[in-house]
């Protein structure tokens, strides 16, 4: 362990710090709320009651601590066991007065009156849940690769050469934590709204609209989430659209599980809104809007946790999890989350031939014969920083030495 905390950082190739000493400054040890450096700072003690621990219990652990994080970020599960218990029959609503006067009084505009009676028994456990979850199992997960495995990235890390800064990875938290208060309280009151009989379309008894249709909403929900969330995410990589709002998700070119969030607040209640619809525009059971919800946000903490993850058989849908750090790396390209498909169909998949960077927009990319000088010799250095262990067929968009030197001849020529 010794040998581990000596490791230093490239944190993007500039300044090092040694592990575990990110929170003292002056020889002085700084109070730090972040998961992070507590993690980091304990990383002895928890090594060694890990030892402890068989090692594929361990894995078992590590797993569930990412389902867990992934299924409660958004404070979504409020909702979900609002409706468990409500189809169980444990729930009535609320009996509201009837206020049949039709003369408007400003003292009328309380909470009651947008139905959202005991608003704060539905946002403090939300809110609570998610910041506990997203603190202490992040904060697991970071423990887990960044700092136990941080001798061998080769291993695990998606671009084992870089790292984020610890300065990143604090504004990663910061920004991850604000979006995370917004989409926790907007699950909360969306619920008490429903609670309170406000407008929805949710319905609980399976067969109420047949069985076909309760079987085919599960597809209908995940596939419109998806698909609405490629075309979300398309737009904010529009120049106007990235510079002022998106780009902020990118600063983390090396993203990490705490990066989920990292969103800015007027995107995240965007997309968050857009995915809510269902709920009050199809007749949907409760069910399979929380199923498409939670595989969404568990794939939301695998794709940025910057860790080699691979899709299960079962999901020939889902890419693997270097797809979307591939997003983060090149930037205008794998606008996709859980069905690569949508990047085929529009021509925004990533291809070996084209180069991407941060000014080039629009998801297609520059053909290498386009490209200036300076623009190959950065893409060619950028593909090395990939992990061949991250892909299943042979590094598929790595330029061996003769296609390098191929290149780079034809780009004198011309
Ligand atoms: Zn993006
Ligand atoms: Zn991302």
């Amino acid at each position: 362990m010794a040998k581990k905390q000596s490791v230093k950082l490239a944190e993007n190739g500039k300044a090092s710090v040694e592990n575990g000493k990110a929170s003292v400054k002056n020889g002085k040890t700084r109070f730090d709320p972040m998961a992070v450096t507590w993690m980091e700072k304990y990383d002895k003690q928890i090594s060694t009651i890990w030892k402890t621990i068989p090692e594929s219990f361990g894995k078992l652990i590590a797993t569930v601590a990412i389902f867990m994080l992934g299924i409660s970020i958004n404070g979504d599960w409020i909702g979900f066991l609002f409706h468990f218990k409500r189809q169980l029959g444990f729930y009535q609503a609320p009996v509201t007065a009837n206020n049949s006067s039709s003369s408007f009084r400003w003292q009328d505009l309380g909470l009651e009156h947008f139905k959202l009676n005991d608003l704060w028994s539905f946002m403090w456990p939300s809110l609570l849940i998610s910041y506990s979850l997203y603190y202490f199992i992040g904060g697991f997960i970071h423990w887990y690769y960044y700092v136990r495995q941080r001798s061998n990235p080769e291993d695990w890390k998606c671009q084992p050469k870089k790292w984020l800064t610890p300065e990143l990875e604090k504004d990663e938290i910061f920004w991850g934590s604000l979006t995370l208060f917004l989409n926790a309280a907007m699950s909360g009151i969306l619920t008490c709204y429903i609670s309170n009989g406000g407008y929805s379309t949710v319905y609980y008894r399976m067969n109420e609209y047949g069985w076909i249709w309760f079987v085919l909403q599960f597809p209908v929900v995940f596939i419109y989430q998806d698909y609405t969330t490629y075309w979300l995410h398309r737009m904010y990589h529009w120049p106007f659209l990235y510079k002022h709002f998106h780009k902020l998700h990118h600063r983390y070119k090396q993203p990490t599980a705490f990066s989920v969030t990292a969103i800015h607040p007027v995107e995240s209640v965007h997309i968050q809104l857009c995915l809510s619809a269902p709920l009050f525009f199809l007749p949907i059971h409760w069910l399979s809007f929380y199923t498409s919800a939670f595989y969404a946000y568990y794939h939301g903490i695998i794709d940025h946790s910057g860790v080699n993850f691979k899709a299960f058989w079962w999901q020939p849908w889902q890419p693997d999890a270097i797809f979307h750090d591939n997003h983060h790396q090149y930037f205008h390209v794998n606008f996709a989350f859980n069905i690569s498909f949508w990047d085929k169909l529009h021509g925004t998949y990533r291809q070996k031939d084209r180069i991407y960077n941060e000014d080039i927009f629009y998801g297609v990319g520059k053909s290498v014969d386009a490209a200036s000088t300076k623009e190959l010799n950065d893409d060619i250095e950028e593909r090395n920083l990939e992990n061949p262990l991250a892909y299943r067929a042979e590094m598929p968009y790595k330029f061996s030495d003769k296609e390098v030197k191929k290149l780079k001849r034809e780009h004198i020529k011309s």
